[in-house]
């Protein structure tokens, strides 16, 4: 068993609706692709360490391609 983001690993797509024009906002990957300095092949567990979001979340960027807002929402992983 391990834990696992089901949007990282396609198997559910996730709706958040824009808090500025109620749109609806695409999923932009786990967070930690927007920095350099992390490898996505670095442990998660490290990872989510540095960016404060507890074990069992994945912390996604979610952005509105209406009026540009993004919004970071945690998912929760799942085990398989
Ligand atoms: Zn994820
Ligand atoms: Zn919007």
């Amino acid at each position: 068993m391990e834990e696992v983001c089901p949007i990282c690993n396609g198997l559910s797509s996730y709706m958040v609706r824009c808090p500025h024009c109620q749109e609806a906002m695409m999923a932009r990957g786990p967070i930690q692709d927007y920095f350099d300095d992390y490898s996505p092949y670095l442990d998660q567990g490290i990872t989510q360490q540095v960016d404060g979001v507890p074990a069992h979340q994945c912390l996604h960027i979610f952005y509105c391609e209406k009026c540009g807002a993004d919004r970071r929402v945690p998912i929760n992983t799942i085990l398989m």
